[in-house]
């Protein structure tokens, strides 16, 4: 494998950075840590004659309790005290990223915005081409489900539901100005694997805003994952509870790791609030949650492990957040 010629330009603030984007419209991406841009271009995998990297931009720095800059390393967010004690289910998402090495190049803004994958779509040029190309790259057809009108490659960020539960917002900045929207708007629900972002071309995620309720909530993430040490999420389940366990204010739910985005289920847990999150009111919800996804055949576990274990992690993540010590009498 190896990486193709290309242009790198260096922008050092937002505005330079969108007017190159301006320029180079439809031949660029941008590059953050690279650490999942850079292995997709080795293997010949949509690339782009040029390369706007974000280092030098400082506004896209900084990490604090209420907002993370697009460009700050996973490591930082792993090592800042303020963000570890007042949202815990972010930290446990960013220390189950990939490895410590891939966190100290790997950036949140390009955590959220890492392409979708599958088995068929991450393979080298030649293993691409033996078995015949597909819609996401260089093809037009899906191996996973047959047909040629819809890519299922799923989103395998850990960062994104863990952000998505406890409602923050993104702050982007394109052509037309700068905008704010919740952390799971950044996804096309109604999208494919291809279409997968609801970003305009060009626009720069900047920040994350954590709002002021969110140190009120008590949140945690867990992973299913093949490999402890390394993987991507088969499964990424995030919680945030508000209030007392007896009768919480409001629960959230996110879901990565099964679709092609990242999922919140506010029409289940909304019915969590004002009542007891007892166990037999967590397995309801977590029943529910796990009729509605829709995992398919393109990561390592099978899809109908992928879902009957949804079950399970929804039940242990609303359990370890329900109450300050996690128990509340059934
Ligand atoms: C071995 C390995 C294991 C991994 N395991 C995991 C894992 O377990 N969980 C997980 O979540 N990820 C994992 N990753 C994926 C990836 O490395 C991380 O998600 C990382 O955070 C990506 O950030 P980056 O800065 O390197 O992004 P880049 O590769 O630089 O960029 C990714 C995408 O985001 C775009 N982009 C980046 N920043 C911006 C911005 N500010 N505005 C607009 N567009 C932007 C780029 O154009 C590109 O399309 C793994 C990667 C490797 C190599
Ligand atoms: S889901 Fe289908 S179209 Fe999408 S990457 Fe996989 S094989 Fe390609």
């Amino acid at each position: 494998m190896h990486l193709d010629p290309f242009e790198l330009h260096e922008p050092a603030t937002v505005e330079e950075a969108l007017e190159l984007a301006g320029t180079l419209s439809g031949k660029f991406d941008y590059l953050a840590g690279g650490t999942d841009l850079l292995p997709n271009y080795k293997m010949h995998i949509n690339l782009r004659p040029h390369l706007i990297s974000l280092e030098r931009v400082s506004e896209l720095r900084g990490v604090s309790s209420n907002r993370i800059g697009a460009m700050t390393r996973l490591a930082e967010v792993e090592e800042s005290p303020d963000l570890s004690r007042a949202y815990p289910g972010v930290a446990e998402a960013v220390r189950e990223v990939a490895t410590p090495l891939v966190r100290a190049s790997g950036t949140v803004g390009g955590n959220l915005l890492l392409e979708t994958r599958c088995f068929f779509f991450n393979q080298t040029y030649p293993w691409r081409q033996s078995l015949g190309f597909c819609l996401k790259a260089d093809g037009d057809r899906c191996h996973v489900v047959p047909q040629k009108e819809r890519c299922y490659a799923t989103f395998s960020g850990d960062l994104a539901p863990a952000l998505a539960a406890l409602e923050a917002e993104v702050e982007v900045a394109g052509p037309s100005g700068r905008r704010r929207m919740p952390v799971e708007h950044l996804y096309n629900a109604a999208g494919d694997g291809i279409l997968r972002l609801s970003l305009v071309p060009g626009e720069i995620v900047v920040a994350i805003h954590f709002p002021e309720s969110a140190r009120r909530a008590r949140s945690a993430y867990t992973k299913l994952r093949v490999r402890p040490s390394f993987d991507f999420p088969e499964l990424g389940v995030a919680a945030a509870v508000w209030g007392a366990a007896e009768a919480p204010e409001k629960v959230r739910l996110a879901i990565g790791g099964l679709e092609t985005y990242p999922r919140r289920f506010d029409e289940d847990t909304d019915a969590l609030a004002g009542a007891p999150l007892t166990d037999a009111r967590v397995r309801t919800v977590a029943e529910a949650v796990t009729r509605r996804v829709r995992p398919v055949h393109n990561t390592f576990l099978p899809p109908d492990y992928r879902r009957r274990m949804t079950e399970v992690f929804v039940r242990r993540t609303l359990s370890r957040v329900r109450a300050p010590n996690g128990s509340v009498a059934a």
